[in-house]
């Protein structure tokens, strides 16, 4: 009797646990790799499909989970504010990173949205060390990750671009390294650690950096197989110092002398392969998921976006860049087999923002399409505010904001919303301009359609400028005929690859559309944690085994 009622005793309570363990996440990955893809469009996965191999983003689209309609959905589509908002969850609107650099009010100069001066350079040179998220106002899923196991996880950031590694890793991270161009060292600040870690001073011994330098940038492929390219010399692609036409070989040691020294790496793909390189040697070191609680990776490869600006998308040299870089992808992945094994790694992959082709190139095919000049449309304002109010009223135009003088306006009893009115009018006439939005008009309504919804989801009430200005699809900030850049709220820049992959990521596709910002609360209901504070991102349906 006593028997049976202490084996139905031992059976009730076992069942209860696993009852309870139904609901918790027992099993977390061992480690969360975060890899952001700097410039890449959505299409860039199907035009160089074919040339892919079978191990970097054929394997991700083969054996993890695709959303292939995945958008931004604020401007400006830039790094500094796609970086904020992939780990966030939020827009600028929340998190505060409402372009690369902007014009500080409170300073009344532009600053950049990584600097801090009141940290220090460890290793490379003292000024891209000054760098902190200090400009952040909102935690990134690093952080929550972190706050939801007393600071355990460890959380680190890297990318060749400073604010490639900071943003996304947070504020509480361990660590974030970025290139510093001048010396060609992996760098750090003061506000991580005291010291850099041994491991970083040996991999800037190594020399790697220098290796890279010597080579010469031949295509992968004989050129007649870059097919999905214009040819190597065109008219849309811009030159390296040096150079007289954009054309292979590149001789990288040759270049050396009339570059910014290592910053000629970043614009060719051994800027990536130099990321994967450190990356790999940041897992080893820091052994990054060999302990009992998640740890986590952010890794974002830049060279793609400093090749895709010079060279622009239709170029030989943006293909040879993807397919390189597809193959430094192959090896990590193999690598974290290895290391731990696909299931124990949940990685996503995506993009900062897309990019639009060469205007010049648009054009030649009778596409709408055009350069606006900053600094032209800037003194247009100036002369139209003087002429219309008597007063020099602007402060900065800048990320297509117009920034008032406030003080200015009070003190000469200018009216604030006349001439936010009557600066829309005259900016809606000039070419190339779309539409144009108040300071006023999205303080008092909340705009639920594009172009205003993605207008006011990048507006910071403290950071934002006067008038926001929506230039028409095609056009871009640059005075530049050759390359091209990125910035707007049309399908170029906002549409992004998005691969889940690894853990329990049941393989498949979606076309169902989700926005940049779902990926960090997907995250964290994954992992049984809090989203970051900021964050007003959906789940996005992404099924599991
Ligand atoms: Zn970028």
């Amino acid at each position: 009797m006593k028997k049976i009622i202490v084996i139905s005793l031992l059976c009730v309570s076992f069942q209860s646990y696993a009852l309870d363990n139904r609901f918790v996440s027992t099993n977390k990955p061992k480690l969360i790799v975060g890899i952001v893809i700097d410039q890449m469009r959505a299409d860039f996965i199907y035009k160089y499909w074919h040339k892919y191999s079978q191990g970097g983003f054929k394997r991700l689209v083969a054996e993890g989970f695709f959303f292939k309609n995945t958008h931004y959905n604020y401007v400006p589509t830039y790094t500094g504010p796609g970086h904020a908002s992939i780990y966030t969850g939020a827009t600028p609107a929340v998190h505060g990173i409402i372009a690369n650099h902007w014009f500080d009010k409170t300073v009344g100069k532009s600053v950049y949205c990584a600097d801090d001066f009141t940290v220090q350079a460890l290793a490379g040179s003292k000024k891209s060390g000054q760098m902190s998220p200090n400009k952040l106002l909102s935690t990134t899923i690093g952080d929550q990750l972190k706050l939801s196991n007393r600071q355990q996880s460890k959380v680190i950031g890297i990318a060749l671009k400073d604010r490639g590694a900071i943003l996304p890793a947070g504020h509480s991270a361990n660590a974030a390294y970025w290139f510093d161009s001048a010396t060609g060292e992996w760098m750090s600040s003061s506000y991580y650690m005291s010291q850099l870690p041994a491991w970083v001073a040996a991999f800037n011994r190594q020399g790697q950096a220098r290796n890279y330098m010597a080579t010469v940038w031949q295509p992968l492929l004989p050129l007649t197989a870059y097919s999905e390219s214009l040819t190597d010399d065109n008219a849309f692609e811009g030159l390296f110092n040096g150079e007289t036409r954009p054309v292979f070989p590149h001789d990288l040691a040759k270049l050396a002398a009339a570059n910014e020294s290592f910053g000629l790496l970043k614009i060719t793909p051994f800027g990536n392969s130099l990321t994967k390189d450190f990356a790999m040697a940041a897992i080893q070191a820091e052994k990054l998921g060999k302990q009992a609680v998640t740890d986590m990776l952010t890794l974002s490869f830049s060279a793609t976006d400093y090749v895709g600006h010079q060279f622009a998308p239709n170029s030989i040299e943006v293909e040879d860049t993807y397919l390189r870089l597809d193959r430094d992808l192959a090896e990590l992945l193999t690598f974290l087999d290895r290391w731990l094994g696909k299931d124990q790694v949940l990685l996503f992959l995506t993009a900062d923002h897309g990019v639009v082709e060469n205007p010049r190139y648009l054009n030649s095919l009778r596409i709408p399409a055009g350069n606006i000049s900053e600094s032209a449309l800037k003194q247009a304002v100036k002369d139209f505010l003087q002429q219309h109010f008597a007063a020099d009223l602007l402060l900065s135009y800048s990320n297509q904001q117009v920034f008032l003088n406030h003080a200015k306006m009070v003190e000469l009893k200018v009216s604030r919303v006349e001439v936010e009115n009557a600066l829309v009018d005259f900016l809606v006439s000039l070419p190339g301009v779309a539409s144009a939005v108040t300071r006023t008009a999205l303080n008092q309504s909340a705009f639920i359609t594009p172009p205003n919804r993605y207008l006011q989801q990048g507006f910071h009430p403290q950071r934002s400028g006067d008038v926001l200005v929506n230039y028409a699809p095609g056009w871009i900030d640059s005075e530049k005929n050759t390359g091209t850049t990125h910035g707007s709220l049309y399908n170029y820049d906002t549409h992004v690859p998005l691969l889940w992959y690894g853990w329990k990521v049941a393989a498949g596709q979606s076309f169902q559309a989700v926005e940049i910002t779902d990926i960090a609360p997907t995250l964290a209901l994954l992992l049984d944690i809090e989203a970051p504070n900021g964050s007003f991102g959906q789940f996005m349906p992404l099924p599991l085994k």
